[in-house]
């Protein structure tokens, strides 16, 4: 949503009064009696324009291709095939993107017809006999109601090739790709194979991450809906910790290896006493651990609410070296884990504690979109629809400082966007739970 006044205010519109200099030194340099990690000075400024177009502007700055239709089109509507799939684990507004998608194929671009493959990439891969849907706008209309994926998905590497031959059978012209980093890493695999055989069809990917870590863009779809359905996770948590003697309520949220649902659910409810994240190392046992500082809030306050991300404090645990269908690292439980330790504490010092475990990772992951992810995920699917039909391939479309943008697969795979315990979001979290800076 393009928001800005038809008048760029003037440098000296934008300046902020003061009352004079600051000289007293700010308590937020150190917390839980250690020198906070990250710089307290807010110093930079935030640049007015976002688009590089008008002149006099410098274009020599890294940017994106802006999103959206294009008055010249590559593909002729009336002959064009459409294929979408969704793979990997499910993530709120799936269904909506399957809809928004079939619904401007359909109504906007008037194309010969759109294909749901089923089941993730065993959808593109003949042998399994997963027969690939018709979808029209009636039966897709109903679907962001629901959550999950009405196409199904799967785990688990499939021959390229295979695949490829699929899209040429069906004379598939355009294949929507709908999945997390695993899913892309496929896609920029299939659109490699697609140049090397000399064929025009498009790879448009719709980045899926619930833990909300696409490098390169700022929101990822379904990140609302979770965070919003893992407060009301940490709220239960805090409920039952308050109504028993020493209560501690565990949560254990999702986010493999960034703690972005972690962070946001114990900002958004206020009344969480730890964050646990794979970003940041803490320890359990010693006078810096979190146990002892569990115990001191315990007697401060008589209760207290952990929030720890699934990805957090491996370390503490023996891991295997085990892999899911897809090569994933199978991580250790660290909700249990931790569970087990804060009772074998507690228990050694003869003090009760009634701590309740809360895991609601399915229920997170499995509810339907909320307002603002379907209006999202609505319009990410009218921008990829866009892209695809002008002929743009081996990219993703995704939002950049609130614009629609598209990027290049390549640039998007090799990496995670993390929590920076640096900055300004980890800064918060500390601020408002209180917990120490470090925990070893
Ligand atoms: P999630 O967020 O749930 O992890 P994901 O898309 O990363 O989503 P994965 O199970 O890792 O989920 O991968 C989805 C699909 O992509 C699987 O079928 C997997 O085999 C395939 N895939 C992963 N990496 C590659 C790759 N390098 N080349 C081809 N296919 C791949
Ligand atoms: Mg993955």
């Amino acid at each position: 949503m393009n928001l800005l006044p038809a008048m760029t205010p003037a440098p000296s519109d934008t300046t902020i009064p003061t009352l004079g200099p600051c000289l007293i030194h700010s308590p937020l340099h150190r917390i839980g009696g250690v020198d906070a990690p990250f710089k307290v000075d807010a110093v930079d400024r935030i640049l007015y324009h976002s688009h590089l177009l008008e002149e006099g502007r410098d274009v020599s700055s890294p940017s994106y291709e802006e999103a959206g239709p294009r008055e010249m089109v590559y593909f002729d509507p009336p002959k064009t095939t459409v294929g979408i799939v969704t793979c990997g684990g499910l993530c709120p507004g799936l269904n909506d993107i399957i809809r928004g998608i079939v619904h401007r194929c359909h109504h906007q671009y008037g194309v010969a017809r759109v294909y749901g493959f089923r089941y993730g990439y065993e959808g593109l891969v003949q042998r399994f006999g997963h027969t690939p849907l018709l979808l029209k706008p009636s039966s897709v209309d109903q679907g962001h109601h629901f959550g999950g994926t009405m196409l199904g998905s799967s785990r688990g590497k499939q021959d390229i090739g295979e695949m490829v031959d699929t899209l040429e059978d069906m004379k598939v012209d355009i294949l929507f790709v709908i999945g997390g980093d695993g899913t892309l890493r496929g896609a920029a695999e299939i659109a490699k194979e697609i140049e090397r055989r000399g064929l025009k069809k498009a790879i448009v990917g719709i980045p899926k991450t619930i833990d909300n870590d696409i490098r390169y863009l700022d929101k990822s779809f379904g990140f609302e809906t979770a965070f919003d359905a893992a407060v009301q996770a940490v709220k239960c948590a805090y409920v039952e910790a308050t109504g028993a003697v020493n209560g501690v309520g565990l949560v254990k949220l999702m986010g493999r290896d960034s703690g972005f649902i972690a962070c946001y659910a114990a900002l958004a409810g206020s009344n969480v006493d730890f964050v646990l994240i794979p970003e940041v190392h803490f320890e359990l046992d010693g006078e810096g651990g979190l146990l002892e500082f569990l115990r001191q809030r315990l007697m401060k306050r008589g209760s207290a609410v952990i929030v720890v991300a699934e990805g957090a404090g491996q370390h503490l645990m023996q891991t295997s070296d085990e892999t899911d269908a897809s090569g994933n690292k199978r991580y250790g439980d660290i909700g249990p884990f931790l569970k087990d330790r804060i009772n074998a504490f507690f228990k050694t010092r003869k003090t009760e504690v009634n701590l309740k475990y809360i895991d609601p990772s399915y229920i997170v992951r499995s509810v339907p979109a909320n307002a603002q992810d379907n209006v999202y995920c609505s319009r990410l699917a009218q921008n990829a629809v866009h892209a695809a039909m002008a002929g743009k391939t081996n990219m993703l479309v995704g939002r950049w400082h609130g614009s629609f943008v598209h990027l290049p697969l390549d640039l998007v795979i090799n990496g995670r966007r993390k929590v920076d315990p640096t900055q300004e979001l980890w800064h918060s979290v500390l601020e408002c739970t209180g917990q120490p800076a470090v925990m070893k």
